[in-house]
């Protein structure tokens, strides 16, 4: 047994959780990971993978019991992400987008449209979140998307890019600038935006490194007319919304990277105890252990800091802003650093796609990109430290 097993032993759950786990597992093995590399290749949508997850109801473990959920720990929901994430990245961050998108519509909704939006997500309907546009992106408050007021409606107007789950959703969480308020911050405000709205239109599926079959889109919206009754809090409460979600997104694409980063170093492992050169296993050569000692002692940390966030969230905690982008930030340099690496120790093989290490390392480049870069998480870890 190794320390990580011995971690892995560690991890407490309750008899339910533990439950949902093994069959997150039991799917993820038998029909996520198969499916995985031929998703990649071809860049069709997994739906048979994420049948297998709606057939459990996972989308269930976050939504509340009163609009059809049987909610469970976040921690339980990051560690399933990350399982599904081993299996098939791309499935994993379909999954999860169900989650940022829906999460700031539980924290922050009305009670009617709780009722009204959220039961058709518990039942494995997908969600959205669309923040980024092609002038905005690390600075989100640069957006230019535009909500008019018009008698019971909103008319929308702009366009998002780089939207993941925008052309399958049935719900998307819209940001945009409120057009009675003149005030680049005060006035992004958050609405839902439901999936055949008149003058909604999704985009063409983009053609990526990575991620080649989750759905990446743009967004245009051209008056777009949306019920009054879908904004989320009051005009101009979207910033407060926005920061506050991101915080509960980005550990779970923290747990997504985790993912990537475990399926590298597995694959990593059982390779370099197979590959024989110059007599032997290659991970006899020291200068190979020196590299596994540096990438499982990360791991450990990733793993219990993605853990540890998890349980401040389930505890209620006020603060966890820089947690989130420490989680962030280690998780997905981890999945790179991994990925990169289990290339280089298989080889030429590597950069074969017979293995799965090349998806791996396309999967894992952009999560050191989305869900605020990994500079800008520098950024607001490091300034938190500045005492002036
Ligand atoms: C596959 C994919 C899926 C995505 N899914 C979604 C989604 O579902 N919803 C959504 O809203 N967005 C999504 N995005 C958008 C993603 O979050 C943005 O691409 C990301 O935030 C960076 O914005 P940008 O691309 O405009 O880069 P820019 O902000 O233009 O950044 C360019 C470079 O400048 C650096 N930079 C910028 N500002 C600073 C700074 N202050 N300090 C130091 N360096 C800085 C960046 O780190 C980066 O290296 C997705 C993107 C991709 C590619």
């Amino acid at each position: 047994m190794t320390f990580l097993d011995r971690y892995a032993a560690r991890r407490t759950w309750d008899e339910q959780e533990q439950m949902v786990l093994d069959q997150v597992q039991k799917v993820a093995d038998e029909v996520i990971a198969p499916a995985a590399a031929g998703y990649d290749a071809s860049g069709e949508f997994p739906d048979a993978s994420m049948d297998a997850l709606n057939a459990l109801g996972l989308n269930a473990i976050f939504v509340p019991e009163a609009y059809g959920g049987a909610p469970m720990s976040y921690r339980l929901y990051l560690e399933c992400v990350s399982i599904i994430s081993e299996a098939c990245a791309s499935t994993g961050i379909i999954y999860a987008t169900n989650f940022h998108g829906m999460k700031p519509l539980i924290d922050f909704g009305s009670e009617e449209q709780k009722e009204r939006l959220l039961p058709a997500i518990a039942e494995g309907g997908m969600g959205s979140l669309a923040i980024t546009e092609p002038s905005a992106g690390s600075d989100a408050t640069g957006m230019k998307t535009r909500f008019t007021p018009d008698g019971d409606d909103i008319l929308v107007d702009g366009e998002k890019i780089f939207i993941s789950n925008g052309d399958v959703a049935e719900r998307i969480l819209l940001f945009g600038k409120w057009s009675e308020i003149d005030d680049a911050k005060g006035a992004i405000s958050a609405l839902v935006v439901e999936k055949a709205t008149p003058g909604f239109t999704p985009g063409p599926k983009e053609n990526k490194m990575g991620h080649r079959a989750a759905s990446t889109v743009s967004l245009s919206f051209d008056k777009a007319r949306v019920p009054r009754a879908n904004l989320l809090g009051a005009p101009g409460e979207g910033l407060s919304i926005l920061l506050a979600s991101l915080n509960k997104s980005r550990p779970s694409i923290a747990a997504h990277a985790r993912g990537i980063a475990r399926a590298a170093f597995k694959d990593m492992i059982g390779y370099t105890n197979e590959r024989v050169q110059s007599g032997r296993c290659i991970i006899d050569f020291q200068a190979n252990q020196f590299l596994v000692a540096d990438l499982a002692s990360e791991l450990a940390l990733v793993e219990s800091w993605t853990d540890y966030v998890g349980t401040l969230i389930d505890d209620g905690a006020s603060e966890f802003g820089q947690e989130a982008s420490v989680a962030k930030l280690r998780a997905s340099d981890l999945a790179m650093r991994m990925s990169t690496e289990a290339v280089q120790m298989f080889g030429g093989y590597g950069y074969i796609s017979d293995y799965r290490a090349e998806r791996l390392m396309r999967d894992a480049k952009i999560t050191q990109i989305w869900e605020g870069t990994n500079q800008v998480h520098r950024q607001l870890i490091g300034r938190s430290f500045a005492q002036k």
